[in-house]
């Protein structure tokens, strides 16, 4: 009933998703498309300023040269009514005497200099307004020229612009469209690892209970003198009750993260005191495995710690755990810590089979397994121990080689004026 109860909302769960990562494409498809439509924009507004300053400055410099020609024009007059007058004045007080009656007088020198000079005041000014003209001819024609090619520019410009605009979106899209295929296949990974854990527990669940029931009617009717059986059955109900316990608080931790409420009841301590911890809850484990378990030298100087002593005590054993599982007879693990720049960094390393290269990132995702390495495990171990150190401020990581086994390490802050020499 729980189970069947957890799997719809598990499937109503991903519905929500799906439909929460389609509002977020959407939105961020939109936020996209306004952001390249104001590029594309301001790139426009930016070509039309300079195509306006650049017909601003031709204008400019033809009104200038037109300027120009017109002062040298203008000046001609001024400089003509001084000669003119001198010629008109030598002609009106002739210095030379009367003629005679009856003589017809010929152009005298002033009469032909006001002649020539008035030829060359006019052969001037036509000279003048014909350069005048050429100029501003000439000045239409570049202007002209200049304005094609600043708007075969601005058209290049703009085309190229809208070539960029496309190009950006259709690459955003693929980007998104890619990230989107990702998140789907990862969550319908999830998905159906959780949905076979489901059905895992519920048959585990029931396999642990009708075994412990066995055991334990075995238990009542065993004689009480053979204590090696009693004990033997004493302590396979225990150790099934031990799966199912871890189980129950993997599951109960899962919820209580998610609806936000993973407690974390941060205190200085000694960093020693969690190796010591873990080391009790895991050695007799290691014997019976024949598995060499140690822990390295303990620093003498070393800084209290900021944290949650049970729940980083919690993160050591899933490691610890995981180790003892994969190592196999005749291995080794070994736990320790240093210190790190402001963080004391665990580590847990084994001589087990290792974690091939791709998988290690994902061995931190929740309900990660794969069938290579499924030992009833939950595929939540790693996942509570990973939201347990990020709760803390830490991270937590692992490095590995296949054949060789594999190192997990995680930080913890430490406690700020804590680094003291312990007895
Ligand atoms: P489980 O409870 O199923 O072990 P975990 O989250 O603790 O889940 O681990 C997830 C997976 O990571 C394991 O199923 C295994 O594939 C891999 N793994 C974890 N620790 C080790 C290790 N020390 N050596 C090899 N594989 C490991």
């Amino acid at each position: 009933m729980t189970a069947e109860r957890s799997m719809t909302t598990e499937i109503g769960g991903v519905g929500q998703l799906r439909r929460e990562t389609n509002r977020r494409l959407t939105c961020e498809r939109e936020d996209a498309d306004r952001a390249l439509s104001k590029r594309l924009a301001r790139g426009e507004q930016r070509v039309d300023e300079k195509l306006h300053k650049s017909r601003s400055d031709i204008d400019a410099k033809i009104v200038a040269a037109g300027d120009a020609a017109h002062d040298q024009l203008e000046e001609l007059p001024e400089e003509l009514p001084e000669a003119l007058n001198g010629a008109v004045l030598s002609a009106e007080n002739p210095r030379d005497p009367i003629p005679e009656p009856g003589f017809e007088p010929g152009p005298t020198a002033e009469q032909e200099t006001i002649e020539r000079v008035e030829e060359a005041h006019s052969r001037a000014r036509s000279n003048a307004q014909a350069a005048v003209q050429q100029l501003s001819e000439q000045a239409e024609l570049a202007l002209e020229s200049e304005r094609r090619r600043v708007d075969e520019l601005t058209q290049r410009d703009r085309e190229q612009r809208k070539r960029d605009f496309l190009e950006a979106l259709v690459s955003e899209r693929h980007a998104t469209d890619d990230a989107l295929q990702e998140e789907r296949t990862r969550v319908d990974f999830v998905t159906r690892n959780r949905d076979d854990v489901l059905a895992m527990l519920s048959h585990d669940l029931r396999n642990y209970l009708s075994a412990i029931g066995l055991k334990a009617e075995l238990l009542a009717e065993t004689p009480p003198d053979n204590l090696v059986l009693s004990q033997s059955l004493a302590d396979q109900i225990i150790k099934s009750c031990k799966l199912m316990e871890r189980w129950a608080i993997d599951l109960l931790d899962i919820a209580s993260m998610d609806s936000g409420t993973l407690a974390v009841d941060s205190r200085p301590h000694d960093p020693a005191d969690v190796i010591t911890a873990s080391l009790e809850a895991y050695l007799s484990m290691a014997n019976r495995k024949t598995v060499t378990l140690i822990a390295t030298g303990v620093p003498q100087v070393r800084p209290n710690i900021l944290g949650d002593q049970p729940r980083l005590v919690q993160v050591l054993n899933n490691l610890l755990d995981n180790a003892l599982k994969f190592v196999g007879p005749h291995g080794t693990v070994t736990l320790g810590f240093e210190v790190v720049g402001g963080f004391v960094r665990f580590f847990v390393t084994d001589t087990g089979p290792g974690i091939p290269e791709a998988e290690q990132g994902l061995v931190f995702e929740r309900y990660w397994h794969t069938e290579r390495t499924r030992s009833g495990g939950s595929g939540l171990g790693l996942y509570i121990s990973k939201r347990i150190v990020e709760a803390h401020g830490g991270q937590i990581s692992v490095a590995s080689e296949v054949g060789k086994g594999c190192t997990f390490v995680f930080t913890v802050p430490v406690a700020e004026a804590s680094l003291g020499v312990r007895p």
